[in-house]
């Protein structure tokens, strides 16, 4: 963060100057000001321009400087070159807010890229807050304030938005007038070159005019942060997040497993999920979410009741529910029978309850309250379309009215063109959002029932990890000494010991004999591995033997793999063969992490063999995290049954991978440099029998 001086000028200015007011309709400078000017806004509005005497009936002055009153915030739009002076100016007038619109910065090459940097110093010095630059600008509904080159301004509601995207913006406003959605503040803030996602985050934590926050982002520029204050204000008010740009800049070289399947995808998607922020998949999602949650609170549990009057739609909207894991409520005896007293015969008063295509306003929302009644259901979606009978405006009254007798949410599906169009307006008005199809109602359902579940959840805080970190630190340190950083079995053994990680009985043998004897000192089953900090995947090379039943297999394995190792590795340095205690039975997992450029340590679950390397069913939380978080890990994994003991299969000791888990997570909270690592595999026994680690790679940084 550049300057931690409020926002609050930003949004409530008493007085605006506008540096770049044009006389010229159809020029941003003009738009601008004709926006302050026509918006409702009450506070004083400055033009500059030197060249015009006044400008839409108001006078022009040469430069801030030569404004005789106080001036909270200014709006600059002159050329990218001129901008830098003008901020300069600001910053002797005393001006504590800028809003840059003018391009020509970062996005525009090395020269532009030169000038952002010059103006965050700047501003750092004088001590400015900066929206933008290359941005649309900012709105408040609540005093009219309209400081952007947008066509219209919304009407005042409780939505906030930002948008890193101008572009998106203009889109986003259009749309949301056409649409009616009311918005407390708007801000594009552009290249951010100060105001970002977390500045706003804040800003917006305790506004009372703002009740949801929605954010479009391309990405971010502190995810540690990021992520302690999102937590913060999710706990809140919801926070919805879509987040474009999925490419990765500069993508490094990766080369462990965790590191090629961890993108800044799977980095985000964890951040959001475990900071309570609402992840919408397009920005049609994010307005489906964003009207849900300011019309309708979330409810209280899973369970949803539909009323319709046509079965197919009925039926479309009962397989969407399952799909986004709500339930179809069952309902109460005492609601079946009372809308059996007052339905057709040929109604379905189960749920989903289909009142018949002929139902006028009055049967349909005889069900709808009854539904919203009844104790088994926390919320309700009316399903509506045009048939012969069918009062669209009545009924979206009359569901509207019943929606408003209840503390349930009530989403609305009235399906159709022109005959609904009045309808829909109405259910706006009374803040029934409607969707034209159940599958999006019930997706932003399932978003608001997730949101509500998370915040009723205990912060998932770490229970702390005993751990010999000195020991730690030596084996670093001596990798480190002879120019290495990556750490093979024999040194990451050592690194998990010290974590208290079983791993199993090895010793490293110089010659064949020796091996015969650590073998019969283990007992057989044994497995011999080679061991050389050049040779990262033993297995390739013909370096790893299992199930050794004997003495004599152990020596011929060792001369064996020696010759092989030397004929496909020659350069490799060999330090031994390594004679290991075999763990028989067990499924193998992985459990690795990686350092994700925006939010750092970022640790990966899935199973071993296939569903790593070709079904990719592996899921990640950014560390640290608690056991809650490490549970959900490993219930999230498409094979997750497996472990649990499905088709026949063994079931396996969950609670020793929930261990190892929050071991890792503690691990590379605790050592920032271990860039990369992978436990591969960990073997697990059955349930109570624990888990061990049977081959371990870590990579360090050189520092
Ligand atoms: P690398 O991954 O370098 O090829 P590993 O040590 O992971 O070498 O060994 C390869 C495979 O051999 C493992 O995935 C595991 O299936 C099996 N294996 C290795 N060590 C043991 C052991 N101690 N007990 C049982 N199986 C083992
Ligand atoms: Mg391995």
């Amino acid at each position: 963060m550049l300057t931690t001086v409020g926002l609050q000028q930003l949004f409530e200015p008493r007085s605006v100057a506008i540096v770049g007011a044009s006389t010229k309709p159809g020029k941003v400078g003009h738009g601008i000001l004709n926006n302050m000017l026509s918006s409702g806004y009450r506070g004083e509005v400055y033009p500059i321009n030197p060249h015009a005497p006044d400008i839409l009936g108001k006078k022009c002055y040469p430069s801030v400087l030569d404004i005789p009153g106080e001036v909270d915030l200014v709006v600059v739009v002159v050329p990218a070159p001129a901008v830098l002076p003008v901020i300069e100016e600001c910053g002797r007038k005393g001006i504590k807010t800028a809003i840059v619109i003018s391009a020509g910065f970062k996005e525009a090459g090395p020269e532009g890229i030169e000038r952002e940097r010059r103006l965050a110093e700047l501003a750092r010095q004088l001590g400015i807050r900066i929206v933008g630059p290359n941005c649309l600008g900012v709105m408040s509904t609540g005093n009219g304030l309209n400081a952007t080159f947008a066509h219209g301004m919304p009407r005042r509601g409780n939505v906030s938005l930002m948008s890193q995207s101008g572009a998106l913006a203009t889109a986003i406003i259009d749309w949301s007038i056409q649409q009616g959605i009311g918005y407390s503040k708007f801000v594009s803030f552009g290249n951010g070159v100060d105001v970002g996602v977390v500045d706003l985050l804040r800003a917006w934590e305790d506004d009372p005019e703002t009740t949801v926050i929605v954010a479009y982002m391309e990405g971010l520029r502190n995810g540690p942060e990021f992520m302690e204050v999102a937590r913060q204000v999710s706990s809140k008010k919801p926070v919805i997040v879509v987040k474009s740009g999925g490419t990765q800049a500069g993508a490094r070289a990766v080369s462990s497993h965790t590191g090629s399947l961890a993108g800044s995808e799977q980095a985000y998607n964890a951040a959001f999920l475990q900071t309570g922020v609402i992840r919408a998949n397009s920005v049609e999602e994010l307005f489906d979410l964003a009207i849900a949650f300011a019309y309708q609170g979330p409810p209280r549990g899973r369970n949803v009741a539909i009323v319709t009057n046509a079965g197919g739609p009925g039926i479309m909207a009962t397989d969407a529910v399952e799909r986004v894991q709500l339930r179809l409520a069952g309902l109460d005896q005492r609601t079946i029978q009372a809308l059996r007293k007052r339905l057709p015969e040929a109604s379905n008063f189960y749920n989903p309850v289909d009142v018949l295509g002929d139902a006028d306003a009055d049967r349909y929302a005889f069900a709808a309250e009854n539904l919203l009644r009844d104790p088994n259901v926390d919320a309700v979606l009316g399903v509506l379309t045009p048939q012969a009978m069918t009062q669209p405006k009545e009924t979206g009254e009359k569901l509207a009215f019943a929606a408003a007798q209840s503390r349930k949410p009530v989403l609305a599906c009235f399906m159709g063109g022109d005959s609904m169009t009045e309808a829909i307006e109405i259910l706006n008005e009374y803040k029934v959002p409607n969707y034209p199809y159940p599958e999006r109602a019930v997706q932003s359902l399932a978003k608001m029932a997730q949101y509500r579940e998370w915040r009723e959840e205990p912060a998932d805080e770490p229970a702390p990890v005993e751990a010999n970190r000195d020991a730690v630190r030596g084996v670093f340190a001596a990798a480190r000494a002879e120019d290495r950083v990556n750490l093979g079995e024999i040194e990451a053994r050592q690194v998990l010991q010290a974590y208290g990680l079983t791993v199993p009985e090895s010793y490293i043998a110089q010659t064949a004999e020796e091996a015969g004897a650590y073998a019969e000192k283990i007992g057989f089953p044994v497995v011999m591995k080679i061991v050389s900090p050049d040779i990262l995947h033993k297995s390739d090379i013909g370096g790893v033997r299992v199930g050794i039943r004997e003495r004599q297999e152990v020596m011929d394995a060792f001369e064996l793999m020696m010759l092989r190792v030397r004929r496909f590795a020659p350069d490799a340095a060999i330090r031994g063969i390594f004679v290991q205690e075999m763990i028989q039975a067990g499924r193998e997992v992985i459990i690795g992490s990686t350092r994700d450029p925006q939010f750092g340590p970022l640790v990966m679950f899935g199973l071993g063999g296939i569903y790593v390397e070709v079904l990719k069913d592996v899921s990640f939380r950014v560390a640290p995290f608690g056991e809650r978080h490490a549970r959900r890990m490993i219930e999230e994994i498409r094979s997750a049954p497996l472990l649990r003991g499905a088709r026949g299969e063994r079931s396996s000791d969950v609670d020793a991978i929930v261990r190892c888990l929050l071991t890792v997570s503690q691990m590379v909270t605790d050592f920032p440099e271990i860039v990369e690592m992978d436990i591969n595999p960990l073997k697990v026994r059955e349930p109570g029998a624990g888990a061990v680690a049977v081959d371990a790679r870590i990579t360090i940084t050189e520092r």
